[in-house]
């Protein structure tokens, strides 16, 4: 199995250091990452300037190649899978950061694994948190390797976001996208200088609804979901197509 590895924190990151180690018990790893953190980029692609890379060794094991690009997670997955044809599957991360909720609209990671999806390609996030001090990525690693070792044994195209808890994890969960809540909220305050500037930043939530990725982070398993790129609301397509239905000259 031929395994690309991106991610949004950069290549420098320990979270894409410990990801290429896992993953090279699976297959052959390769390494396509931007430069600098791309943090909360989303799908952005870089359209109005061209992208170019550098092999970038010093964060991996000698026989994973790796690449850092001047681009966002997408275009790393593009660029990734123009020079390495033979990719069987993206996976970003692992992420310093949870990616659970309405927080997987703004991901840089998951992004990536989207990008891989829209090419064809199976593509699965993978985050963590991380707070004052780095994640204990050796610690985490055999847990990696489980769920990697459930959702790499088939082949089909789909879209997977994992996201680990602060603790050593006390099992699996599959969970549905956390929605009830947006938790997205602009801070104001004041340079030095007095002029007013804002944060765009994620506050805390209440406790999530049971069998949520959020609810089951906060209560120590490994969330697992299962994510589609079709954004159509088929309930309100029925609707509209019935109640106000559009008239064709
Ligand atoms: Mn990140």
């Amino acid at each position: 199995m031929n395994i690309l590895i991106t991610n949004d924190d950069g290549i420098y990151s320990p979270g894409i250091a410990s990801l290429a180690r896992v993953a090279s018990h699976f297959g052959t790893v390769r390494v396509v990452a931007p430069d600098v953190e791309q943090s909360s980029m989303g799908q952005a692609i870089t359209a109005s300037r061209p992208l170019s890379y550098k092999k970038s060794p010093v964060n991996f094991d000698n026989n994973i190649e790796a690449i850092r690009v001047n681009g966002t997670p997408s275009d790393c997955v593009a660029l990734g899978l123009h020079l390495w044809k033979d990719t069987n599957v993206i996976l970003s991360g692992i992420n310093l950061g949870l990616n659970v909720g309405n927080s997987m609209w703004h991901s840089g990671t998951l992004a990536g694994a989207k990008q891989a999806v829209l090419f064809g390609i199976k593509g699965i996030a993978l985050s963590t948190p991380a707070g004052e001090t780095e994640p204990d990525f050796p610690k985490l690693e055999p847990y990696v390797k489980d769920t990697l070792a459930l959702l790499l044994q088939d082949s089909t195209v789909n879209l997977t976001n994992i996201n680990f808890p602060k603790q050593q994890p006390k099992g699996m969960k599959y969970t549905r996208q956390a929605v009830q809540h947006y938790d997205g909220i602009v801070v104001p305050g004041k340079d030095p200088r007095g002029k007013s500037l804002y944060w765009f930043t994620i506050m805390p939530l209440d406790p999530a609804d049971e069998g949520t990725d959020r609810w089951a982070v906060d209560n120590g398993y490994t969330s697992i979901t299962p994510l589609r790129l079709d954004l159509t609301d088929e309930h309100d397509l029925i609707r509209l197509m019935n109640q106000q239905p559009v008239v064709t000259p």
